[in-house]
């Protein structure tokens, strides 16, 4: 058998194999080889020839006929072509299986002074071939295969006939045309709905012209309604009439040999009804008078766009040549889903080549810990799909509607679902980056307040945390407006929206935690140099042994001494009353809630007894107390009780008023030892005052706190013990000190009242 690639005109043509260059392309393709044989590489010359893009805007022509009826030569001169043709001397059959090859003329020349007519875009014209059926089994199977096959895909059937041979009813011809009724019944017989009608344009060669081509016609149509009614038609098609299926168009060519130069200007005429304005002129059928009519109905168009004739045309033949039932309209569908199949895949490449990289970008940042957010990518997310899917749709659409439509769908939710991804990558970068900066923003603005200092800290927090939020929001809120993607229902936000409200408002509490913990620094601040200030004064008051510099009193004590601790205890209480009402008040203004402003005010009036207490330790501290002892004692020994000092004279009672102002003051010693309220001689109602802790008291809040005897109970520490301020050792101590010094003062006394004597 022949090899598997052929040559045409010298030119070396593979059908298996690689796919031929371009310039191998030059004069055709053949689609069917003499084995059956479909060429894989269809396309490749339909891409050569730049018929790929056309979509629908191209038609198909095939010519029948008997062997060496000049069928070939028809076409050539027609159309431009190169197909083989037989030389005049050796005469054997030279066109093997199907060739195509695309129309190589843009004009044809309509002759006698008018102008030269413009052919219709992208002719593909098919050269089948031909045989005398008659003969051999196998040829005649062929011959059917191949008529169906050109039935199934073009639009305009050229019958090359002999003028002899018309009306010779018996005929090769006649027997080719009852082929081609019959596979067209059955072609058709699928296919109910779109029944596309086809041209039977009937070029009879070697015209004579001493019959009129109307003579010649008339018998022509008598044959064909003769043979349709011998056909034995399928169940239901019974009545069918051949119009049902076919138009008719009728033309005559002279003999080439015998009047070459009729022969051309007739073909050059006959080439100008290869064209689409059909509208201008009568529609081409059995009884078009004009002979002059556009050939290209679109209802003669099989409506497979060009970029899937290939695979048609291949799955097609696959089904005759297999001889399975041909059912049009699946293969249709079947061409739909491998053909949006792959135009899905096709843009899918240039969507992944804008999406993959910001993808990657994405992933990177997550996995080093840093996400990061992608300037602009709702444009390029937008663009991307909006491409993807308009260039899908210009091809896809042209398919089978219902695979088309679920094809699109199908792209659609691959795309969105990356789409998705990406922005949710996105909006959770923008999270972390929004509480982050939302955090550092309501730290570094308390910083500043704090700063600038001032009556309550010189800041507002809550006015601070109120607007860093709305910034955060609103960049949040922008940031999910920009991956919007109109038509894309998945592509809303609020969830997230609320997601990221959410976690600025649990950082705002814990930003305000922190702001409590230093509006009570503060506060304690506030109470301590108070505190200071004010039991200060009380201690300094026991430096005068009269009760302060007012005027003398009377009695046995001062009232100053005795209820020093009384009133050190409404002091303090007072004191811690006004911090209490700051505290409340600058806790409510940051919406402090009430659980928090609790715990806050029972951690300040500890904290502020802490304070009180360290207050008094300073105070009596063994250097102080002495000096205020001393203070008082020579109060009541030096002065008298107008105030005025004395002049000791040796007849003074010197001992006496040593000895009253000694024992006065070291009264002093056992009172100031211990806490106590004048009125019950027991210690302040600390733990009351202080209050059991609150219900919503935390760990953290706790872990800072000194014990306090008699009010945290386990710490084993009595409330005597807590109020205890000196001890029964030091309180012995501070008494021989003292006395040793007032022994020291009475000495100096005596020595100046002699000394003021002897003077
Ligand atoms: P095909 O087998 O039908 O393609 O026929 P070809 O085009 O190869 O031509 C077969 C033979 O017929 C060749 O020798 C041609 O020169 C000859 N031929 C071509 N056109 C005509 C014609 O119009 N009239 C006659 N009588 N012979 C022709
Ligand atoms: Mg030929």
């Amino acid at each position: 058998t022949a090899p598997s690639s052929l040559t045409v005109n010298g030119h070396f043509a593979p059908i298996s194999g690689e796919p031929a260059t371009e310039e191998q392309h030059e004069h055709g393709v053949q689609v069917i080889d003499e084995d059956k044989q479909f060429n894989p590489h269809l396309s490749t010359y339909l891409k050569h020839k730049n018929i790929i893009p056309a979509g629908f805007n191209y038609h198909l022509i095939s010519v029948f006929g008997s062997q060496s009826t000049g069928k070939s030569t028809l076409l050539n001169h027609l159309f431009g072509t190169e197909f083989d043709v037989m030389s005049e001397t050796a005469r054997k059959q030279t066109t093997k299986g199907i060739w195509m090859s695309v129309n190589k003329r843009d004009h044809s020349d309509g002759g006698a002074g008018s102008e030269m007519r413009k052919m219709a875009d992208n002719i593909l014209v098919m050269d089948v071939e031909g045989t005398d059926g008659r003969e051999r089994g196998e040829d005649q199977d062929f011959e059917r295969k191949s008529a169906l096959f050109a039935l199934a895909t073009s639009e305009v059937l050229i019958v090359n006939i002999w003028e002899h041979q018309v009306g010779l009813y018996q005929g090769a011809n006649m027997g080719l045309l009852k082929t081609v009724f019959e596979v067209n019944l059955q072609l058709f017989l699928k296919d109910k709905n779109s029944t596309p009608r086809s041209l039977l344009f009937f070029v009879i060669r070697d015209h004579l012209g001493t019959t009129p081509l109307s003579n010649l016609r008339e018998t022509l149509i008598q044959d064909l309604t003769r043979i349709w009614t011998t056909l034995s038609k399928p169940k239901g098609l019974e009545n069918s009439r051949i119009e049902d299926y076919f138009d008719f168009a009728f033309s005559a060519l002279p003999h080439k040999i015998l009047q070459p130069k009729n022969f051309i200007t007739e073909v050059e005429k006959l080439g100008t009804r290869f064209r689409e304005d059909y509208r201008d002129s009568k529609k081409p059928g059995l009884n078009d008078q004009e002979l002059d009519g556009g050939v290209f109905l679109p209802e003669y168009h099989r409506r497979i766009p060009a970029d899937g004739f290939s695979v048609y045309a291949e799955g097609v033949w696959d089904q005759i040549v297999n001889n399975k039932d041909l059912d049009l309209p699946t293969q249709q569908e079947l061409l739909a889903q491998f053909r949006c199949d792959e135009i899905s895949r096709e843009v899918l490449v240039a969507f992944d080549e804008a999406i993959s990289p910001l993808e990657s970008q994405q992933a990177d940042g997550v996995r080093l810990g840093n996400p990061t957010i992608i300037p602009g990518l709702g444009d390029v997310m937008r663009e991307s799909r909006t491409n993807a899917i308009k260039d899908f749709e210009t091809e896809g659409s042209r398919y089978h509607k219902g695979v088309f439509t679920r094809k699109r769908t199908e792209l659609e939710g691959k795309v969105d679902t990356r789409l998705k991804a990406l922005s949710q990558g996105q909006l959770s970068a923008a999270h972390k980056s929004g509480v982050a900066d939302f955090t550092q923003a309501v730290t570094a603005a308390v910083k500043f307040g704090q700063k600038r200092g001032g009556k309550g800290g010189g800041y507002d927090f809550a006015e601070i945390v109120e607007r860093e939020k709305g910034k955060a929001v609103g960049k949040f809120k922008n940031e999910s407006e920009g991956l919007r993607i109109v038509g894309a229902p998945w592509s809303k936000y609020e969830q997230e929206l609320r997601l990221f409200e959410k976690e600025l408002g649990e950082v705002s509490a814990r930003l305000r935690g922190e702001e409590m913990r230093r509006l009570a620094t503060r506060v304690e601040r506030w109470v301590r140099s108070r505190l200071g200030e004010s039991i200060g004064l009380e201690f300094n008051k026991l430096g005068s042994g009269r009760g302060g510099s007012g005027a003398p009193e009377t009695g046995e004590k001062p009232a100053t001494e005795k209820d020093l601790w009384d009133r050190i205890w409404t002091t303090f209480a007072k004191t811690v009353r006004e911090a209490e009402a700051i505290f409340t008040e600058r806790a409510r203004s940051f919406d402090a809630s009430p659980e928090e402003v609790e715990v806050g005010l029972w951690r300040l009036r500890r904290k502020s007894w802490g304070v009180l207490k360290a207050k008094l330790e300073e105070e009596v501290m063994e250097g102080n107390l002495l000096l205020k002892l001393r203070e008082n004692f020579e109060d009541k020994f030096r002065y008298d009780e107008a105030g005025v000092p004395r002049i000791w004279r040796p007849t003074d009672d010197i001992e006496g008023a040593y000895t009253r102002a000694r024992e006065s003051t070291l009264t002093l010693i056992p009172l100031l030892s211990r806490f106590r309220l004048s009125e019950t001689s027991a210690p302040p109602p600390l733990p009351e005052w202080v209050g059991v802790p609150p219900a919503s008291l935390s760990q953290a809040d706790e872990e800072d706190l000194t014990p306090i005897g008699g009010v945290d109970e386990d710490e084993g520490k009595s409330l005597e013990e807590e109020m205890t301020v000196l001890s029964e050792t030091k309180s012995q101590d501070l008494g021989v000190r003292f006395k040793k010094m007032a022994d020291g003062v009475y000495v100096e006394a005596k020595r100046s009242a002699i000394g003021g004597v002897a003077q």
